[in-house]
């Protein structure tokens, strides 16, 4: 039997983009019906993220044209992450086999030809890795790698130069339903349900339109979440980091215990005070990063919901 395949695409003011991506998907959706890979009830989802242009009248209109193309809308913007979310969550019990891409046509579709492929060979879960970033700047791609090598560091575990491209079976996602976090890290969440993975290798394009939605300053604050989300280990590194400290404070007092009764104190303000700053920085910053746990544990047990979703092109 051939698997119904849901193609899950978020889109944030992509008016200028969606034109030209939409048909491509069509064609490769298309292409993949042609070869008995996918049935013919599969369909490409849009996810619109609250978009403040014309993105979802488009997709309204894609819906009208086609009737592969269908489209959700959210309340409001959430995020990538929530979209994404959004739009497995809402195809997980339309489908057999899931697959989530940006819409920016960045990512080569062909790929999901092997994905699907490596899914009939039995994977349930299939990620998409960049191979190269030739199109990359130089900028993009080194803080980019930084990222993932930042996550592993960290403890959050993360397939090195996957994004949010991936095949996830629903049997997956009915299992992943169940993680009910509300700080979302897709790529790092998937990987902890399990089940048999495996990977495709593809060449990273160029954005077709528009601008990218992630400058740096955003990506250091996915990295953070992400760090947080999954992993303890900053707490970990604060203990540790305060052990060492007061193994060499204490060496420090013996030191000066000593040299005070050996008579040769010397009026060291300069050192006191260099000490004294350099401990009320260690602090805040630990304090910080305790904060940042707090913060996450109060959004959590406020458990919101993940998505809201005000528009469908279709009836359930
Ligand atoms: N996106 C979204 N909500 C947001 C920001 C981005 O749904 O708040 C979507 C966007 O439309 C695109 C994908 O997430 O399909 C990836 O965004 P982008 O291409 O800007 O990021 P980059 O590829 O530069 O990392
Ligand atoms: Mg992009």
């Amino acid at each position: 039997m051939k698997p119904t395949l849901y193609i899950v695409i978020p889109c944030y003011n992509e008016e200028a983009v969606l034109p030209i991506t939409a048909p491509l998907f069509l064609q490769q959706l298309q292409k993949m019906q042609s070869m008995d890979l996918v049935s013919d009830e599969s369909k490409i989802m849009f996810v619109n993220d609250g978009s403040k242009d014309n993105t979802w009248n488009i997709i309204r209109s894609l819906s009208e044209d086609n009737n592969s193309y269908i489209g959700i809308s959210q309340s409001r913007n959430r995020g990538h992450q929530n979209a994404v979310l959004a739009g497995l969550m809402e195809s997980m019990n339309k489908c057999d086999i899931t697959i989530s891409i940006d819409c920016d046509g960045q990512d080569d579709l062909g790929a999901m030809e092997n994905m699907v492929k490596e899914y009939l060979s039995g994977s349930e879960v299939v990620y998409g890795v960049r191979s190269s970033r030739k199109t990359d700047t130089f900028f993009k791609k080194t803080t980019a790698e930084g990222f993932y090598k930042l996550l592993n560091l960290m403890g959050a575990e993360v397939v090195f130069n996957h994004a949010d491209y991936r095949l996830i079976s629903a049997k997956v996602l009915k299992e992943f339903a169940n993680f009910k976090e509300v700080n979302l890290f897709l790529r790092g969440m998937i990987p902890l349900v399990g089940f048999k993975s495996s990977s495709v290798y593809y060449e990273r394009k160029e954005r077709m339109a528009g601008e990218s939605h992630y400058p740096l300053s955003k990506m250091l604050a996915l990295a953070f979440d992400g760090i947080t989300s999954l992993s303890i280990k900053p707490l970990r590194m604060i203990s540790a980091m305060g052990i060492i400290i007061s193994i060499i404070s204490f060496i420090g007092v013996i030191w000066a215990v000593i040299s005070n009764l050996m008579g040769n104190a010397i009026a060291g303000w300069a050192s006191t005070v260099a000490i004294i700053c350099f401990m009320g920085g260690i602090q805040l910053v630990c304090l910080g990063v305790i904060g940042e746990y707090i913060g996450k544990i109060y959004l959590e047990v406020k458990n919101r919901p993940r998505y809201i979703i005000s528009e469908k092109t279709y009836e359930e």
